[in-house]
């Protein structure tokens, strides 16, 4: 195999790490950098208003772990700082969760739900089935929904969700 690729979308060479590739691959061949892998995963998710992400544990800062802690006086409060993150394969495309909440699976036992701002600046919504997968599902929220108004809120107070960001996304909407 070639040391690297070349993306077929940018031109650039696909930078490869020790246990990736640095590219990833479509179904007609087509070699994509990780960086227009992120691109391509967010167009599809504003297109399609779905996704399957991985969940992940961040690394959380320093600032933000003496602000988990503010937060963690109350009851279930620390998760909020967005201690998990989604993402797409290659991890060039990055979304921090409310959540994960864990509920039960009649078949796979266990279920793990979160919640985030995606793209598209609305709401979205995941889901992981079971233990041995990090695969969520995602589905973007009715937008005036409470489900979708509850997260926007969060998304606010943790600063994921700003003025700058809505405004950012409606100009790429008029562009
Ligand atoms: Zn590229």
């Amino acid at each position: 195999m070639a040391a690297s690729a070349v993306c077929d979308q940018c031109g650039q060479a696909c930078v490869k790490g020790d246990i990736t590739t640095g590219y990833g691959i479509d179904e007609d061949g087509n070699r994509f950098c990780f960086r227009c892998c992120g691109v391509q995963d967010r167009e599809s998710m504003v297109e399609t208003g779905r996704a399957v992400l991985y969940l992940a544990k961040r690394n959380l800062s320093d600032g933000e772990l003496a602000h988990g802690l503010m937060f963690s006086v109350g009851p279930g409060l620390g998760r909020r700082i967005g201690t998990h993150e989604v993402t797409n394969w290659p991890g060039s495309l990055r979304f921090r969760t409310w959540g994960p909440t864990k509920g039960s699976h009649n078949i796979a036992g266990s279920r793990y739900d979160v919640w985030f701002i995606g793209p598209d600046a609305e709401a979205w919504w995941g889901v992981q089935y079971g233990d041995w997968t990090q695969i969520c599902h995602c589905k973007r929220l009715k937008s005036n929904g409470d489900a979708a108004q509850d997260v926007k809120r969060w998304a606010r107070r943790v600063g994921l969700l700003t003025d700058r960001l809505q405004s950012k996304v409606a100009a790429r909407v008029r562009a």
